[in-house]
């Protein structure tokens, strides 16, 4: 029988699911291990052993049994690293993070170390819980980043019609060919879906190309934000080649003016 040994892992919490009258299926992301289903058993009578720390999002020590082939791992215990509690329990908050957690949940594959996309969700889920930036600018900043992992990173410093860098383009305004995987100027597409200037391309280009830190020293223009939203909010689904749910709820609170 091919046995893994026993290990100790952090791991964010992306999804859980009731299985049977007692136990729970998770599905986490961890640095080293890449994405992951685990089993916890009894979970929902066990407060020894996992002390009701099993929530959506939160950042946890998971101690895992080593899996038999073909079997789900089990999760014998797990511990809070980070809480953020306040994720759960403001509504805007909940429906950013729910947002992200979706999309790292739907990328990549099972078992593949993904430790930057691991440290990029770890960054601006701590960041929104901490209110260190504007959740709008940490959404904006996940989604570029996200992309960029995933290859996909929109190409924003040229068009991608006639590849004229945007910098040569006067002022004419630019709109998105999420096919094409980047902007177009009007001169290529005279009727773009939405239009952006030149300006808020180059805000957006600096989030995508900064961290954290260099976005907490920055001030962004609402036109880079709405732009850039509307812009990323409809690249990625692209992309990914499927509806994403959360988005319909995040989309919901904006138009009815909760997320202001
Ligand atoms: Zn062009």
């Amino acid at each position: 029988m091919n046995a893994e040994a026993d290990f100790n892992t952090p791991g964010i919490l992306l999804r859980r699911v009731e299985y049977g009258d007692n136990d729970l299926i998770l599905n986490v992301i961890t640095p080293d291990r890449g994405k992951m289903v685990l089993m916890a058993k009894a979970a929902k009578r066990s407060r020894r052993r996992f002390g009701g720390v099993l929530d959506l999002f939160a950042i946890l020590d998971l101690s895992c049994r080593g899996s038999r082939r073909g079997r789900m791992t089990l999760l014998a215990e797990a511990s809070l690293c980070e809480s953020l509690n306040s994720l759960r329990t403001e509504v805007a908050k909940t429906a950013y993070a729910s947002y992200w957690v979706e999309l790292v949940h739907f990328w990549g594959e099972e078992g593949q170390p993904q430790p930057d996309l691991y440290a990029l969700l770890y960054d601006v889920l701590m960041a929104l819980d901490r209110d260190r930036l504007p959740a709008r600018v940490l959404s904006l900043l996940f989604q570029l980043h996200f992309m960029n992992l995933a290859g996909l990173g929109p190409r924003l410093s040229a068009c991608v019609g006639c590849r004229c860098p945007i910098g040569g383009l006067g002022d004419l305004q630019f709109g998105l060919d999420a096919a094409r995987g980047g902007v177009i100027c009007q001169r290529c597409d005279p009727k773009p879906r939405l239009t952006v200037s030149r300006g808020a391309l180059k805000e957006l280009a600096w989030i995508a190309a900064g961290g954290l830190a260099r976005a907490q020293r920055m001030r962004f223009s609402s036109e880079a934000l709405c732009a850039g939203e509307e812009m990323m909010e409809s690249f990625i689904p692209f992309h990914l080649g499927r509806e994403v749910r959360s988005l319909k709820f995040l989309r919901h609170l904006r138009e009815s003016g909760a997320l202001a």
